[in-house]
């Protein structure tokens, strides 16, 4: 990795504007997963350790450059005391007194700044909100590999001000695991995993992979696109017929590039969509042409489950992005644990290095039980998408190289 990071800075006595990506779930005022506030801790404890003046930073849901008192960080403020001890909550992220503020932090103390999107200037990566912002700190550390993919003022523009710049421990791990194991002297076999609800979510990842990798197994939703592609009937199942020729694209440069493109070769049909998503409808297991005319496609089948397992199993790098079903019901969720399995499986008994990327397939990890089975489960969606697209992170490529 060739940016600076944690590691090869100097923090004693020096004033730090930290990012993090404090974007949590929060149910009537409550934190509902504390998961974004955890991992965070070993950049925000070490940089107390070594002596810094600590600014904490973080946006917060949608507020659109307005104060709107339920997008607050005063429940993480709360619950971060609770970790690492009591600091100041300042309203104003770049007040006169907020900076005067940092200036008189002792070595070692923190100092907690409200949602920086209570701003218009941080959404339109504003100069002179960057500017004051970095008049805050000496160095600037972002942690917030979830929000890396946004031009935001924080984000791609403070860092840029500051003296010094880097990577925390999150974001440091992210740019190891992403970018040099799947990008840089990749372990091969390579097998890409892609499902999901949406070709037009994942066409930037297929596109990309399908360069890279030895073997992409198409799942989920997206699957019946490229069946349909093939000329299957594919009855009712999600379709996007203007995704047609991308479909046809992707399996022409897989032929070329002697990549194996693997898809379902059965599929679980039902005649509905699950409405509500956990209601339990009657499905049946049928071959890819065969699909009924009034019935749609919910999950890969068991024969499918079994040829995807048997080419994960024999992969030494793994990514794994999107489920093969409607995973959020019981009777869709068994192609997505057969995959999460043998990703598990190939990890342990073969060496493999495995990657979760993307919201949904973290949770399915999680709902599996593999979450602690895998090499690594990305904090960030939209982030670890685009990286895997291949685009540079403009929260990346504004830090200090090396
Ligand atoms: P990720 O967040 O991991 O990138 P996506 O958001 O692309 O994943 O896709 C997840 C969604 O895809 C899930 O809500 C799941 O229900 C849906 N899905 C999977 N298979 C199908 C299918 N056959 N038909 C409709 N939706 C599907
Ligand atoms: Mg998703």
């Amino acid at each position: 990795m060739n940016k600076k990071t944690i590691e090869d800075i100097d923090f004693l006595g020096k004033r730090v504007l930290a990012r993090f990506d404090f974007n949590a779930p929060l149910i009537d005022g409550v934190i509902a997963d504390r998961t974004r506030i955890v991992t965070a801790l070993p950049t925000i404890k070490y940089l107390l350790e070594k002596g810094a003046k600590l600014i904490i930073c973080s946006h917060f849901g949608r507020p659109k450059g307005k104060i709107m008192q339920e997008y607050s960080l005063k429940p993480i403020h709360k619950m971060l005391c609770d970790y690492i001890g009591d600091m100041p909550f300042f309203n104003e992220a770049i007040a006169k007194d907020t900076v005067e503020a940092s200036h008189k932090l002792k070595n070692g103390e923190a100092m907690f700044l409200e949602n920086l999107r209570f701003y218009k200037g941080e959404e339109s990566s504003c100069d002179d909100f960057s500017q004051k912002l970095a008049d805050l700190c000496d160095i600037y550390i972002n942690d917030a590999f979830g929000a890396c993919h946004r031009n935001h003022a924080s984000i791609a523009k403070t860092p840029k001000y500051a003296k010094e710049s880097g990577a925390g421990f999150v974001l440091k791990k992210e740019l190891e695991v992403l970018g040099d194991s799947l990008f840089g002297d990749v372990a091969r076999p390579f097998v890409a995993i892609i499902g999901g609800s949406k070709v037009s979510d994942k066409i930037g990842v297929l596109k990309n992979l399908i360069k890279k990798t030895d073997a992409v197994i198409v799942g989920g939703g997206m699957a019946f696109t490229f069946l349909k592609a093939l000329g299957h009937s594919v009855g009712k199942s999600l379709i996007e017929e203007d995704k047609l020729d991308i479909a046809v694209e992707v399996i022409k440069t897989a032929k070329q590039k002697g990549v194996k493109l693997l898809l379902p070769v059965d599929v679980k049909v039902a005649k509905e969509f699950p409405n509500p998503i956990d209601k339990l409808v009657e499905f049946d297991n049928v071959l890819i042409d065969q699909i009924p005319k009034d019935m749609m496609g919910l999950d890969i089948g068991v024969g499918t489950e079994a040829i995807f397992a048997y080419e994960i199993k024999k992969a030494k790098t793994v990514l794994w992005n999107g489920p093969m079903g409607v995973f959020e019901n019981p009777v869709f969720d068994k192609g997505t644990y057969a995959v999460a399995m043998a990703v598990a499986e190939t990890t342990e008994n073969n060496g493999a290095i495995s990657v979760v990327g993307g919201g949904d397939s973290a949770s399915a990890a999680v709902q599996c039980g593999v979450a602690s089975r895998v090499s690594h489960i990305s904090t960030g969606g939209g982030a670890s998408l685009a990286f895997l697209e291949g685009k540079v992170l403009p929260g990346v490529a504004c830090l200090d190289d090396k």
